[in-house]
């Protein structure tokens, strides 16, 4: 019975994404996707784009830094994860 219930509940949720998203890409400019956070700080981190050591406290070098928790996750835009310093608002390449 339970099983039964919770296929029945993913097949109504793919159901509803399916018939909405026509209607959003016809009106809606450029969306992100968004995975899970910390999946997307490993893979910059194990892509090199970030770091997972870091310095303490506040941010010594903004514009040098590539330390993860300085950082916020933006989604990911065309396949690519995007990164935004949580200080300078600038995104890392
Ligand atoms: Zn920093």
């Amino acid at each position: 019975m339970l099983s039964y219930s919770g296929v029945n509940e993913r097949s109504k949720v793919q159901t509803e994404a399916q018939a909405s998203t026509p209607l959003v890409a016809a009106s809606a400019p450029r969306t992100p996707t968004f995975k899970d956070a910390g999946q997307a700080f490993s893979d910059a981190i194990n892509a090199g784009r970030l770091t997972d050591v870091g310095h303490q406290g506040i941010c010594p070098d903004v514009q040098a830094c590539r330390y993860a928790a300085c950082y916020m996750y933006m989604g990911t835009w065309d396949g690519r994860d995007t990164f935004k310093h949580i200080l300078t608002r600038r995104y890392i390449p």
